[in-house]
């Protein structure tokens, strides 16, 4: 038999409201301090063992004083971040973050949105950046979207829309209703989670086909319409083509107007992943290029990238609204909208996605762009594209660096050359000089291969950077290969030592 405990009540706010005040103060301070001395520390320090047995601890029992937690924070947590939040930051494609973005978060952990349902403000602003999404790249107003946590799962996210779409009543039979193995196409250079989607949609990735690319990177337009045809004579079903916007290893924009008509001519989804550089967009130089965005029948970007928003958050957008809204929407009585009340108001995000419960990360870029206005960020990415050529210069002035591939936008891929290696010494010998790098704290870029050569690479989604920070880079990739180099010829550093 249940019995009501007479047991006083408690909860899990301060007995003093002070207490936290006074908490708050110094953890404002201390983060002013953390983010305005930035240059004063390296951009990665290893941690050491004590502190990662520090994480091995078992679950607190019993509770421990505010001011306790904070300081074990303070000692053991904030002195080893990754470092994208640092001017030398340049590993693989990573924002930076502002302070507003950082109090957005604060606020937006206050209010403690649930921004799913209700008439709540969090719903008419998550709208809004929906919109202005659309805005900063032009893309038609009528479309619709929503913010996800990452490029990752607004890409999953737009593949279902296209599955759902393109095959009539896939939402309710899945892939089994497709008259053939739904297939769908992108370059090899394409981002892995676009195989995962591939996965997540029930087509497998064996359906994902990877298009060779040319030399520039570049999906092969002739390969591709070889592959269609091929895959249709064979009874596949080709359903979706996906263009980058700027491929993770090198920036690459694939010829997106002309895999736009491939789709318009033989009836596919056409999406995009512009994960950061559809951004781009904003830079005169590159409209024309990243054009076909507009008419994408989805694009998916992120905003913690090259918006430098704090993460997570990204968008997916969808041309077809109906499209997009029939792909998620399913009417549960627990979850419908009301005439008046709490829960009247804008229709649940759950019809537009695979999310129920999610956070108000609308907040933070709202902030961010009512902070700068978008005139700032256009003027940012410019100085990140020329950044990186600036970067691709030096490093082609300099005779032991070699450059492994032409910047063409935000990432620069390059490598230690003395001129007496063979490609596999080469290979680990910039490996070697790549941790070494981050070891001594003296820039953060990170690698690929491509065609084989290991390629220190840096991508530039940074707005700390100057130049000074790139020329410290250069020249500390000299010297530490210089060291390596001398190490080799007295036989002390063995190339073979890196692959044991
Ligand atoms: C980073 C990236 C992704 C994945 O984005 P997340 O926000 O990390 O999930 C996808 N595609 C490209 C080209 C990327 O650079």
């Amino acid at each position: 038999m249940n019995s009501i405990n007479t047991q006083p009540e408690t909860g899990l706010d301060p007995k003093d409201w002070n207490t936290i005040r006074s908490l708050g103060y110094q953890i404002i301070d201390d983060m002013v301090d953390y983010l305005s001395n930035i240059n004063d520390r390296p951009v990665w320090t290893p941690i050491p063992q004590t502190v990662k047995d520090e994480f091995k601890k078992p679950l607190p029992q019993n509770g421990s004083d505010i001011f306790q937690v904070y300081e074990e924070f303070k000692k053991n947590i904030m002195p080893y971040p990754g470092g994208n939040i640092h001017p030398k930051h340049f590993a693989w494609v990573q924002g930076t973050g502002t302070a507003m973005g950082a109090f957005a978060d604060l606020l937006c952990g206050v209010m403690n949105n649930n921004n799913t349902i209700a008439d709540q403000s969090a719903m008419y602003v998550d709208t809004q950046v929906v919109n202005w999404c659309k805005q900063i790249i032009n893309y038609p107003d009528e479309g619709s979207g929503i913010l996800v946590s990452g490029a990752s799962i607004a890409n999953i996210t737009a593949l279902i829309v296209a599955r759902n779409t393109m095959v009539a009543n896939a939402k309710y039979a899945g892939v089994y209703a497709a008259a053939g193995k739904l297939t769908a196409y992108c370059s090899a250079e394409t981002h892995n989670c676009l195989g995962k989607a591939a996965e997540v949609i029930g087509i497998g990735s064996d359906q994902l086909r990877k298009i060779p690319v040319k030399e520039s990177f570049e999906i092969d337009i002739v390969a591709l319409k070889e592959k269609i045809a091929e895959d249709k004579a064979n009874g596949f079903l080709p359903f979706c083509i996906i263009g980058n916007a700027g491929t993770v290893n090198t920036g690459a924009i694939d010829p997106l107007d002309e895999l736009l008509q491939i789709a318009r001519k033989e009836n596919l989804w056409f999406h995009i992943d512009g994960a950061f550089g559809a951004l781009a967009k904003l830079v005169p130089a590159y409209q024309q290029k990243l054009k076909a965005v507009e008419q994408a029948d989805s694009v998916a970007y992120d905003l913690h990238k090259w918006m430098y928003v704090q993460y997570e958050v990204a968008c997916v957008l969808f041309k077809d609204a109906a499209a997009h809204r029939s792909a998620f929407a399913n009417a549960v009585s627990y979850l419908l909208a009301h005439e008046r009340g709490l829960a009247a108001g804008p229709e649940t995000t759950s019809n537009y996605g695979m999310e129920l419960s999610r956070s108000f990360k609308a907040l933070k870029v709202w902030m961010s762009l009512k902070e700068h206005g978008i005139d700032k960020y256009k003027q940012m990415i410019a100085q990140n594209i020329n950044q990186a050529l600036y970067l691709g210069e030096q490093i082609q002035q300099d005779s032991k660096l070699e450059l492994l591939t032409p910047v063409t936008m935000n990432i620069v891929c390059f490598r230690f050359n003395p001129g007496n290696l063979d490609n596999e010494q080469l290979n680990l010998l910039n490996k070697e000089l790549l941790m070494r790098m981050h070891e001594a704290g003296i820039a953060a870029p990170s690698y690929t291969v491509l065609n084989g050569k290991y390629a220190i690479r840096a991508a530039i989604t940074n707005h700390r950077t100057r130049l000074h920070h790139l020329d410290e880079m250069v020249a500390g990739a000299v010297k530490t290969g210089e060291d390596l180099m001398k190490e080799h010829e007295a036989n002390l550093f063995k190339f073979y030592y890196l692959t044991k």
